[in-house]
């Protein structure tokens, strides 16, 4: 970390307290051998090779308490949560995850805590293949923010405005799951033992959908993954390709539980629900076949639910054709209270 003077007066160096400190913490929970790293945790910057032909995808995001996850949420599904929606950027990008930093703020070393948290983070990157490389440690209210790096070959990586008129429109697993189970946890609703847990899991222990965007390079012509809304993130690829789209709301596919609930509820949690880390993307007509193997290989559900238009504008229909009313909006930090 950076100056470590006057608004820090414990003489701890303004980190971690006396019984676990910051480097003890950093060896302990956060490092270990290098695999593919020239150098990883313990020195000013880490090493990585790049290896020639590739280029480097690089992303972060943020996980804060009380805006991304209650305080006391468990640290294992913490741990794997703040990689896999890092994760996630690296699949709708198409690109291999290669390494990633982690810059931690804690109340307090709690043992207990770190350890759950730390075999949550490296879970999921063992499945992944990706290591840890460095990052930062302080004391602050409870932050986790992680930097990806993958590897992407030039000209391959899924962007998101590369969508054309006449492009199939698909999105993987069911979204609007973790909205469901958000809506069960603040007590908008009351969903039935036997889903819930599946729906937690939906939630505070996402799928990336790495093999998915890995499978489509050279398919798809452009990739998003639903973090804030499959509207709203729709939006995003539609202005970036400066084309528009028809979709089928009931096209998209419904878990069990959603498909049990209210036409309303279940609209508005596929449409407007973040937190599912599904990736939506567009790709010719003519590779519906290829689209179908990949999602095969991967071991991942797809479903065509619309498709691209030369004309500006969402047209969002019902499963008679007939048009939907669109009062759903993505969600947004800075707007939603
Ligand atoms: P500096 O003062 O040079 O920024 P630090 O003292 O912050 O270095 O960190 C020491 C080493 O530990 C660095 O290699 C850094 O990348 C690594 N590091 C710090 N915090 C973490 C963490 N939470 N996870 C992984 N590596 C970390
Ligand atoms: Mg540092």
């Amino acid at each position: 970390m950076g100056a470590r003077t006057g608004m820090h007066a414990s003489g701890d160096n303004g980190n971690m307290a006396a019984s676990l400190g910051e480097f003890d913490l950093i060896a302990r929970y956060f490092t270990r051998p290098p695999r593919r790293a020239v150098l990883g945790v313990g020195d000013d910057c880490a090493l990585l090779d790049i290896p020639p032909g590739w280029q480097l995808a690089v992303s972060t995001d943020m996980l804060v308490e009380g805006r991304h996850f209650l305080p006391g949420a468990d640290p294992f599904k913490l741990g794997h949560k703040a990689l896999a929606v890092n994760l996630s950027d690296l699949a709708a990008m198409g690109a291999q995850p290669l390494a990633f930093t982690l810059a931690l703020a804690l109340p307090a070393a709690d043992a207990a805590w770190l350890a759950g948290f730390s075999a949550g983070l490296f879970a999921l990157a063992d499945a992944h293949d990706i290591e840890l490389v460095g990052g930062d440690t302080t004391k602050g209210p409870l932050n986790v923010c992680i930097t990806v790096m993958g590897l992407v070959r030039p000209g391959l990586a899924l962007r998101r405005g590369g969508a054309c008129a006449g492009d199939e429109l698909w999105v993987s697993g069911t979204p609007g799951d973790a909205r469901l189970a958000l809506g069960h946890r603040r007590g908008e609703w009351t969903l039935p033992g036997d889903t819930l847990a599946a729906l937690e899991a939906r939630m505070d222990q996402p799928t990336p959908r790495v093999s998915l965007g890995l499978g489509l390079r050279g398919i798809a012509t452009s990739a998003i993954d639903v973090s804030d809304g499959l509207l709203g993130d729709l939006g995003h690829v539609l202005e970036a390709s400066g084309v528009g789209a028809l979709l089928h709301a009931d096209a998209i596919p419904s878990s069990a539980a959603l498909a049990a609930q209210p036409e309303t509820r279940r609209r508005a949690c596929q449409l407007a629900g973040g937190d599912d880390y599904e990736l939506l993307f567009t790709a010719p007509p003519g590779r519906h076949a290829d689209v179908v193997a990949a999602a095969e290989a991967a071991g991942t559900p797809v479903a065509a639910i619309g498709h691209i238009t030369a004309t500006a504008g969402l047209t969002l229909l019902d499963a008679h054709g007939l048009s939907i009313a669109q009062h759903f909006t993505a969600f947004d930090h800075f707007r939603t209270p």
